[in-house]
């Protein structure tokens, strides 16, 4: 990933964007998946043909040496060679494309080494036959695999079909594609919100549970933001798009699954860099079993070749290649219905490492809505110093800035803000009336050299001055998610390390940590102050011990690419946390986090399975056919069985229940 220790925030900003710009071009190459899958299919046709032409020639060849009693042995070889070539072709095809790709050969290279040995050693009915198995094992295989990755794309479609354009007063069906912004559509009951849009007249309930597994409906008026790949319970609803369908979020979250699997994750590259030795390691194994004992014992110098021949499709690992990245995939899938996208299979193994789970405060631990609790003016009325806020407040999206201008009664007139400077984990300037307006912490004020009021009250207190004069605070307060409580107790039953880092104050900070019970805190931290902390944790932690950040994603962007694993809060509409984390939360449910580190310990269990069953019982083979205890179609069919059985257990990760 990136380098530990590297200090320079950006670089991992940027490291991440790119990373995704390059997903961008993945997401070009999807488009065009129809195709891909077109061509899939020909191939799929060419080598039902192949067989099935392999198996009669093998037929009639088998049917031909019955006949004849005394055949000369290179007759036979011809005989037997034409259902071979039919057989083996497509495998020595794929195999020579490799070598000349200098790839590193795999299981192919066993079976051809041994079906062909085979053949020459002048048992050409039992070479044919082995690869006969080995390709209907091959074609069993792929046709499990396009299976889950189907059924798990139809879990979690949630792809619109159509929209009801409304135009001119009229109203037509569109494909959501041809969407723009601005237009006006029209839901009908138990349809399918086809984009990002918000509601501008009548009111219903919306059923989120595709986006989120929340099963209990969402009420929705006019003005409320609505989410493609929801379903629209009851009554009529007109909303305006907001975003075109490629940019809404079952789109986003479509593709987010769809490529999960592509970031490989440690298990995939160590079979991968395992094969490596593996396939000399086997094939060394054979020659010497081919080679010494007949050197040893001067009889059944044919049948010893013959054993190092089984050893060699004994010892083929094929099911576990497939097996492991389908249960990642099922992992994946599985959380994806529970509202929880990871976005790789890399983040599956880390997050079942983790150890210590940092949070931020506002809008993680606690709601992020605040409330005014006491305006406190210097020199000036309440209401004044209130629209203060509130004017210099207008275009923030800061939780503390929605909870000021709701606090404010009256509309703020926007024509009287000017230019607006935001100072991150600080507060905001704003041009008021032409007059420089502070709102923000006391570490604001300090840095302008405005003395302020101490405040010794719980909550957080929002100071306010008008150039380089004071003008008061206003006291707000947040509250604690009751979920939070939930996740923080489970995790503590289950020995694992919680922090939480705030820009807030020690006074705030405080209150909330000691009603979850957080074990330790870090209070005033600018964002970058969080990155450094992080680091700091990291630098004291040994190998395989990994810190999670959860944060709300908006404003935390730098700490939740920099933490091994980046949990956001609330992905809905959120660019900011779709790029930066790894795993999103798409319901504001921190709990949530509980089922994710449970399918993720699942995932890894069935990946141990399979590895341990399918190394296992490759040794018992090979042990069985040094001493010759076991069949060349044995070997194979025990190979076949071991690749079905790796396949099934992958596949029951996808049924993981909620
Ligand atoms: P957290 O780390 O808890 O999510 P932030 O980093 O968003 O908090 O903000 C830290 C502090 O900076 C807030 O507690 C607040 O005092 C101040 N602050 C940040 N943005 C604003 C804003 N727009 N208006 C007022 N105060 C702000
Ligand atoms: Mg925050």
């Amino acid at each position: 990933m990136y380098a530990k220790g590297t200090k320079d925030i950006d670089a991992f900003v940027s490291f991440r964007y790119t990373r995704y710009l390059k997903d961008e071009r993945l997401q070009e190459e999807h488009l065009q998946g129809g195709n891909r899958k077109k061509v899939m299919k020909e191939k799929l046709k060419k080598k039902i043909l192949g067989i099935g032409v392999g198996v009669i020639a093998y037929a009639v060849a088998l049917g031909v040496s019955y006949h004849i009693d005394e055949m000369k042995r290179t007759q036979e070889l011809i005989l037997f060679l034409i259902p071979y070539i039919f057989l083996a072709a497509d495998i020595y095809i794929e195999q020579l494309g490799e070598f000349r790709k200098r790839q590193f050969p795999d299981e192919k290279i066993l079976i051809i080494a041994a079906t062909l040995g085979v053949f020459f050693v002048g048992k050409p009915k039992v070479a044919v036959g082995a690869m006969l198995f080995y390709q209907a094992g091959r074609m069993v295989e792929e046709l499990a695999l396009n299976r889950t990755k189907k059924s798990i794309a139809e879990f979690i479609d949630i792809r619109p079909e159509y929209a009801n354009l409304k135009e001119g007063g009229r109203e037509r069906v569109v494909e959501p594609q041809a969407l723009q912004p601005k237009q006006i559509i029209v839901l009908k009951p138990g349809e399918k919100i086809p984009v990002d849009a918000v509601v501008t007249m009548g009111t219903g309930s919306v059923d989120m549970k595709a986006l989120t597994g929340e099963s209990v409906p969402k009420a929705v008026k006019p003005g409320d933001r609505i989410y493609s790949g929801t379903i629209n319970l009851n009554g009529m609803l007109e909303a305006r798009v907001v975003k075109v369908y490629n940019d809404s979020t079952a789109s986003r979250v479509m593709r987010l699954v769809e490529k999960a699997n592509e970031n490989k994750s440690e298990s995939v590259r160590l079979v991968d860099r395992f094969t490596r030795y593996y396939t000399p390691a086997v094939i060394a194994l054979a020659l010497l079993i081919m080679i010494l004992p007949p050197m040893m014992f001067t009889e059944a110098r044919d049948e010893w070749i013959f054993r190092g021949l089984i050893i060699l499709v004994a010892a083929c690992p094929s099911g576990l290649l497939t097996s492991i990245p389908l249960a990642f995939l099922g992992g994946i899938g599985a959380a994806a219905r529970q509202g929880v996208l990871i976005k790789g299979s890399s983040c599956i193994e880390i997050l079942k490492q983790a150890d210590t789970y940092v949070f931020d405060k506002t809008g993680t631990l606690t709601e992020g809505v605040f409330h005014v609790q006491e305006t406190v003016p210097y020199k000036m009325e309440e209401e004044e110093l209130l629209e203060l806020a509130a004017l210099a407040e207008t275009h923030s999206t800061h939780p503390i800035a929605l909870s000021l201008r709701e606090a404010y009664k009256g509309t703020p007139d926007p024509e009287r803000v000017g230019q607006v400077t935001e100072y991150p984990g600080m507060g905001i300037c704003a041009q008021v009336d032409g007059k420089r307006v502070y709102v923000g912490n006391m570490r604001l004020m300090s840095r302008q050299g405005i003395f302020c009021h101490l405040v010794g009250r719980p909550g957080t207190a929002v100071h306010v001055a008008v150039e380089n004069q004071y003008a008061g605070h206003i006291l707000i307060s947040d509250t604690v998610r009751k979920d939070a409580r939930k996740l923080i107790r489970w995790l503590h039953r289950h020995e694992l390390g919680t922090v939480m880092f705030t820009g807030d104050n020690d006074e705030a900070a405080e209150a909330v940590a000691s009603r979850l019970k957080i074990e330790s805190v870090y209070a005033e931290l600018m964002p970058e102050d969080k990155v450094k902390q992080l680091e700091e944790f990291r630098d004291t932690q040994i190998e395989n011990e990994k810190i999670v950040f959860v944060g709300d994603g908006i404003n935390d962007a730098p700490v939740l690419a920099f933490a091994d694993v980046g949990i956001a809060m609330g992905g809905l509409g959120a660019d900011a946390a779709l790029e930066a984390a790894d795993i999103i939360l798409m319901e504001d449910e921190p709990s949530r986090i509980i089922n994710a580190v449970k399918i993720s310990k699942a995932t890894v269990r069935a990946v141990k399975q399979n590895i341990v069953f399918a190394a296992g019982l490759k040794v018992i083979l090979i042990m069985l056919a040094i001493p010759g205890l076991i069949t060349m179609q044995n070997a194979i069919i025990a190979d076949v069985a071991v690749m079905l059985i790796n396949i099934l257990n992958s596949f029951w990760m996808l049924k993981y229940p909620e």
